[in-house]
């Protein structure tokens, strides 16, 4: 049997029944696929119907305030994939007539739709023979034709999408992409689970002994360490909040009043000025973005200080606007003490 057919009838029979898989509305992979670069199934899942359940239609959501985009949103991280979102569904009303682009050319001219998502989404929806390559497939791939060379640097992706658009089954090419990705997510793991892989027998890292050592990779890029003193004032049962509107994470999101502080002995120093003010203080919390460490510690302060500026939000609508994830384990532990 061929490579590719052994693919695809391993799919058929293995594939997980997923709710975007029952049927072929492109708007609905749109959003689990965007959904799922930020998370895994499990945990994307609610989030799916959740957001189709508040914005079914990509002129609902075209037309949804941004505030409740980002709320929906909200756990999932990475806002601007969800501005993005809603940015493209604007788009599709005005310039494509409220009808979802059926070219690979035009899926391009969607905000925040990369070659990853546009095949994805055309060959799913609209059987375009597109390749498409994320992260597991670049693991299914190098390993399939034991490609050793740097993977994420632009001459390797520019190769392995080569290889991708070679070996697409062109006559079910939504299938072919679906099959790989599943393949990388239950078999060809990090660890892969070759005794179980249909594609063993043309293999090429198989036979070479080398899937455990690809796909190769560069070294991470440096991660930031930043720190922040957060401040908690409330009144009248409510808090005040800022909206961030920086160029900087958590965009548009609203958070504490901060102070950043750039090196560690400046943290340390204000941490023990704040200590001896603070009615309450988190401890210190380490928080992980994916470039960024944040290193931070909130205080609560009964007196206002000219400076402090914002929004005074009832705690009781906390959940109605869009906060970050270490916003709420900040709030967490300051409501739960
Ligand atoms: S045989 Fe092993 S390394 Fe090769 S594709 Fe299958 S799981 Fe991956």
């Amino acid at each position: 049997m061929n490579t590719n057919k052994a693919l695809l009838n391993w799919y058929q029979s293995n594939k997980r029944d997923l709710p975007w898989r029952s049927n072929r509305n492109p708007y609905h992979i749109w959003i689990s696929e965007v959904i799922l670069q930020q998370t895994r199934v499990v945990q994307g899942t609610p989030y799916f119907h959740r957001f189709l359940k508040n914005f079914p239609t990509i002129q609902a959501l075209a037309e949804a305030e941004e505030n409740e985009v980002l709320n929906v949103w909200k756990g999932l991280g990475y806002y601007s994939r969800a501005r993005n979102l809603q940015f493209a569904a604007q788009q599709i009303m005005k310039e494509f007539n409220g009808e979802f682009p059926t070219t690979h050319k035009e899926l391009l001219k969607l905000k925040g739709v990369g070659p990853y998502t546009a095949a994805a989404i055309g060959s799913i929806a609209f059987n375009l023979p597109v390749a498409a390559v994320d992260g597991n497939v670049i693991r299914v791939l190098s390993r399939l034709f034991n490609y050793t060379s740097i993977v994420n640097s632009t001459i390797g992706m520019k190769e392995i999408s080569a290889l991708a658009n070679e070996f697409l089954n062109e006559q079910a090419p939504g299938d072919h992409n679906q099959a790989i990705m599943e393949l990388g997510a239950l078999v060809c793991l990090p660890t892969p689970k070759c005794d179980r892989c249909p594609l063993q027998p043309s293999c090429a890292a198989f036979a070479a002994k080398t899937q455990t050592t690809l796909p190769k990779k560069s070294p991470k890029k440096s991660i930031k360490i930043r720190y922040f003193v957060f401040k908690i004032n409330v009144n009248n049962d409510c808090i005040l909040l800022e909206k961030r509107t920086n160029e900087d994470i958590w965009k548009h999101l609203y958070h504490l009043p901060e102070i950043e502080l750039f090196t560690r002995e400046d943290f340390q120093i204000e941490q023990q000025n704040w200590m001896k003010k603070a009615k309450w203080n988190s401890g210190e919390l380490k928080h992980i973005l994916t470039h960024q460490h944040i290193v931070s510690e909130t205080f609560f302060m009964e007196e206002l200080n000219a400076s402090d500026k914002g929004e005074w939000i009832p705690l009781r609508s906390l959940d109605d606007v869009p906060t970050p994830k270490l916003f709420q384990t900040i709030m967490d532990l300051y409501l739960g003490a």
